[in-house]
C-alpha cells in the first residue's frame, strides 16, 4: 500500500482531531460543519479501503474527547452516541433494508421521526424525581458537570411532576437556542468586541460551559428531551411511550414528533419537514429517526459511535467555507451603494453560490473583512446568501471605502451622520435609473415579461429610456429592433406584455414605483386603503401613519415620495399612457375575529407566528403583543406561560389554536 495514502490517512485524522478541538471544546469552527463532513466522508471511505490502517482512536472511531478545562467530569451511566447521517432518501432507505434484515425479515417494526434540533445534547439525572446532575455528551462516557449552568434552562424542571416517577433515570435532549436569542448574543458579542457565533449550535455550547451561570440564564438557553438513558423500575418499553412520559413528568419534548408505521411515511416526514424547517423559531438540521420498541433497539445494538436503530437525515448544510475573492460595488434603485463580495464557488444549501451580500461598508467593517480571506457563508431558504464571519485572514489590505459611485463616477455621500448607507445622489445616474425599471417591470411589481437586465441595460445606454414612464412611451417595433438579438416577434411580444401591464391591479403600481420602504404588503394596504393614487398622493404623512401596519418612516417616504414634483409629472405621464391607476376596495368577509384585538402565546403547531398575526390582520382584526384588559382574545398555542395566567386573571377570552384555525377559515 502506497506510503501516501499512510500519509493522507495521518494528515485527515490530525486535521479533524484539531477541527474537533476547536468546535467541542472553543465553541469556535475553523471551518463549515459541510467542510467537516466532506472530510469526514473522506477518512471514511480510505479507511474503508485499508481496514488495515483503520486505528481505534481514529475520528472516524470515537466521538472526540470534547472535555473543556475548568470543570469537573460526570461519568454516565449509560453510554451517550452520536448519530450515523444519511444524506439523501436512497441511503435513507438503505438504512431501513438493514434494520429489516437486522430484525430478521419477519418481524414487525414501527419508527417514531423526531426533528433533529441544532443544540447540543445534555444529559440530566433525576434522584427520586429531583434534578441532581446536569452534564454535556463530552467522550460519550464521560461529560462535564454543567449542573448551575443547566439548572438556569427554565424548560428543565427541577423536579418532576406526576406518580410514576422512576427512583432514577437519566433524560437526554437538546439544548439549544432560539434564532433570536442567537441573534441578541451575537448583537451584543458585535458591541463588546468579542468574536461572532457562527451558528446558534456554537452559540448554545459556548453558552452551557461558561463559568459564570447569571451569564448563562440571560442566554435564554431552552431544552427539548429526545433520548433515555439509565432508568430503573423501567416499565417502558418503546419510544414514543418515553415521549408521552416525558409530558406526564413535566419535561418539554418537541410536539412535532411522529410515529411512522414504515418507511414510506418516514421519508414523507423528511420531505415536509425540509420544507417547512424556516417555520421554526429554532435551526434544526435534519430528521432523526429511531426504532420504536427499545427491545429492538437492543437487539440491534451499537457501533463504536452510535447506535444502529436511529439514524439522522440530515438537510443540505446551509453553510460552507470558501473565499472573498473581490469586493464589489453595487448601485441600488434608490442610489444605495451595497457592497458585495465576490466567491470561490461552492455549494451551500444545495446550490453553487459565487456571491454573498455585505449590506453596507459598516459590514465590512464589523467582519473585519478582506479581499482574499477566508469565510464561513450561509444560505437559508431563499435569502441572499451572507457572509456570517472571517474564517481565516489571509487578505493583506484593510478595504477601503469607494469615493466614487462606480456608475457615474459622482461623489458617493452619507446622507445624514447617522445613516449606514452611502448613496449616489446624483439623479441621472443610469445604474439607479437601471434598477429602478427592472424593479418596475420585475414579476411582482408591473410583471413586464421579456424586460430583464439585458434588455433594460441596452434601453438605458442608447438613450431610450430615461424614466419608468418611457416604458410606455418610448418604445416602439424600430427601437427595439436595435436591440442584440431582437427581430420582430421578439419585439412584438415585449411591446404585447408592456401593453397588458398597463392593466395591473393599484398595488402593483405602488411597489414598482419603488419609495423607499414600502414593500408589496405596504404596497397593498396603502391600495386597499386609497382605491386610487390621486387620493394616496394627497395623503399627509400624518394621515398615512395612522394607518396599522405603516410606520412613520414609511408615512414620511411616501409623502417625500409624492411632494416631489418630478415624481407627480412621472404619475401623470403613466396615467396619461393609460397605466391602471385603481383598485375596487377588497371583497373582504367579515368573521368572528374582525375589529378584535388578538394576542398570540405559546407554540403554534400549523401556522408561524407570522403567518397567524397576518390572518387575524386579513381579518380586519388587529394582533398585539401585550395582554391588557384591551385584550379581546388570547389565542393559546402550547408551553403558553405569563400571558395565559394574565389573560385568566383579566378575565380576557381564551381560545385554542383550533378554534382560531375554525374562525378564520
Ligand atoms: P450530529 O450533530 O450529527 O448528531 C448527533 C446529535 O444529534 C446527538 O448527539 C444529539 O445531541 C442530536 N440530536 C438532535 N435532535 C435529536 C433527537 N431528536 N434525537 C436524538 N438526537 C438528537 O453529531 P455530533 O456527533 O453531535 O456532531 C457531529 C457533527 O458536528 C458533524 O457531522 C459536523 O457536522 C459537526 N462538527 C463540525 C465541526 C467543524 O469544525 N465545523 C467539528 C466537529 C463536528
Amino acid at each position: 500500500m502506497p506510503a501516501q495514502i499512510r500519509k493522507k490517512i495521518e494528515s485527515l485524522k490530525e486535521k479533524l482531531r484539531r477541527y474537533d478541538y476547536s468546535y467541542y471544546v472553543l465553541s469556535q469552527p475553523q471551518v463549515s460543519d459541510k467542510e467537516y463532513d466532506d472530510l469526514m466522508l473522506k477518512l471514511k471511505s480510505l479507511e474503508e479501503q485499508y481496514p488495515q490502517l483503520r486505528t481505534d482512536d481514529s475520528p472516524s472511531q470515537r466521538l472526540s474527547s470534547a472535555i473543556s478545562p475548568g470543570f469537573k467530569t460526570v461519568k454516565h451511566k449509560t453510554g451517550m452516541f452520536s448519530l450515523d447521517n444519511t444524506y439523501s432518501i436512497d441511503e435513507l432507505a438503505g438504512w431501513d433494508e438493514r434494520v429489516r434484515k437486522g430484525l430478521g425479515s419477519a418481524a414487525a417494526y414501527e419508527y417514531v421521526v423526531e426533528l433533529k434540533i441544532d443544540g447540543v445534547s445534555a444529559n440530566l439525572t433525576y434522584l427520586k424525581g429531583k434534578l441532581t446532575v446536569g452534564s454535556t455528551r463530552g467522550d460519550g462516557q464521560t461529560g462535564e458537570d454543567v449542573t448551575a449552568n443547566i439548572k438556569t434552562i427554565r424548560a428543565i424542571p427541577l423536579l418532576l411532576l406526576g406518580k410514576d416517577i422512576p427512583d432514577f433515570i437519566e433524560i437526554r435532549g437538546e439544548v439549544y437556542m432560539d434564532k433570536k436569542d442567537f441573534s441578541q448574543v451575537n448583537k451584543e458579542r458585535i458591541d463588546n468586541g468579542d468574536v461572532l457565533f457562527a451558528n446558534p449550535r456554537n452559540a448554545t455550547s459556548g453558552s452551557l460551559k461558561l463559568l459564570d451561570s447569571s451569564i448563562v440564564a440571560k442566554r435564554h438557553l431552552n431544552f427539548f428531551a429526545h433520548s433515555l438513558g439509565a432508568c430503573s423500575n423501567h416499565t417502558i418499553n418503546t419510544q414514543w411511550e418515553f415521549l408521552t412520559r416525558l409530558k406526564g413528568w413535566g419535561v418539554r419534548s418537541n410536539m412535532h414528533s411522529e410515529l411512522c408505521r414504515n418507511i414510506d411515511e418516514v421519508i414523507a416526514y423528511c420531505n415536509r419537514w425540509q420544507q417547512k424547517r424556516d417555520e421554526l423559531s429554532y435551526e434544526i438540521d435534519g430528521v432523526v429517526i429511531k426504532l420504536n420498541s427499545l427491545s429492538q433497539q437492543k437487539e440491534l445494538g451499537f457501533t463504536a459511535k452510535s447506535p444502529r436503530w436511529a439514524v439522522a437525515y440530515k438537510f443540505a448544510a446551509r453553510q460552507a467555507t470558501t473565499e472573498v475573492t473581490a469586493i464589489k460595488v453595487n448601485v441600488g434603485r434608490t442610489g444605495v451603494i451595497t457592497p458585495t463580495a465576490e466567491l470561490r464557488p461552492v455549494e451551500c444549501s444545495g446550490v453553487i453560490i459565487s456571491n454573498a451580500t455585505l449590506h453596507n461598508f459598516d459590514e465590512i467593517n464589523r467582519l473585519g473583512l478582506r479581499e482574499g480571506d477566508r469565510v464561513l457563508i450561509e444560505r437559508a431558504g431563499d435569502v441572499i446568501p451572507k457572509v456570517v464571519k472571517v474564517m481565516e485572514q489571509r487578505g493583506r489590505k484593510a478595504y477601503a471605502i469607494p469615493g466614487k459611485c462606480p456608475a457615474c463616477g459622482e461623489k458617493i455621500v452619507k446622507e445624514k451622520e447617522e445613516d449606514v448607507a452611502y448613496r449616489c445622489i446624483n439623479s441621472d445616474c443610469p445604474a439607479q435609473l437601471e434598477r429602478a425599471l427592472l424593479h418596475f417591470a420585475s414579476r411582482d411589481a408591473m410583471d413586464i415579461e421579456g424586460m430583464g437586465e439585458a434588455v433594460i441595460a441596452q434601453l438605458v445606454s442608447l438613450k431610450i429610456l430615461k424614466s419608468l414612464a418611457d416604458i410606455y412611451n418610448k418604445l416602439n417595433m424600430e427601437n427595439l429592433l436595435r436591440l442584440e438579438l431582437f427581430k420582430e416577434k421578439k419585439a412584438g411580444n415585449l411591446l404585447n406584455s408592456i401593453e397588458k401591464s398597463k392593466e395591473r391591479p393599484l398595488a402593483r403600481l405602488i411597489f414598482a414605483l419603488g419609495i423607499r420602504h414600502v414593500g408589496q404588503k405596504a404596497a397593498n394596504t396603502l391600495a386597499e386603503e386609497f382605491g386610487d393614487i390621486q387620493r394616496l398622493m394627497q395623503a399627509r404623512a400624518e394621515d398615512l401613519d395612522k394607518i396599522p401596519e405603516i410606520g412613520q418612516v414609511m408615512a414620511g417616504s411616501i409623502s417625500t415620495y409624492f411632494n416631489l414634483n418630478r415624481n407627480r409629472s412621472l404619475i401623470q405621464e403613466l396615467r396619461d399612457s393609460g397605466v391602471n391607476m385603481h383598485q375596487a376596495p377588497a371583497s373582504f368577509k367579515a368573521n368572528r375575529l374582525t375589529g378584535k384585538t388578538v394576542v398570540f402565546t405559546g407554540e403554534l403547531y400549523g401556522f408561524s407566528r407570522s403567518q397567524a398575526e397576518e390572518l387575524v390582520r386579513r381579518s380586519k382584526g388587529k394582533p398585539t403583543s401585550n395582554i391588557s384588559s384591551k385584550t379581546d382574545i388570547l389565542i393559546a398555542g402550547l408551553n403558553a406561560g405569563t400571558k395565559l395566567k394574565k389573560a385568566r386573571e383579566l378575565g380576557v377570552r381564551v381560545i385554542g389554536e383550533d378554534e382560531f384555525k375554525e374562525m378564520v377559515k
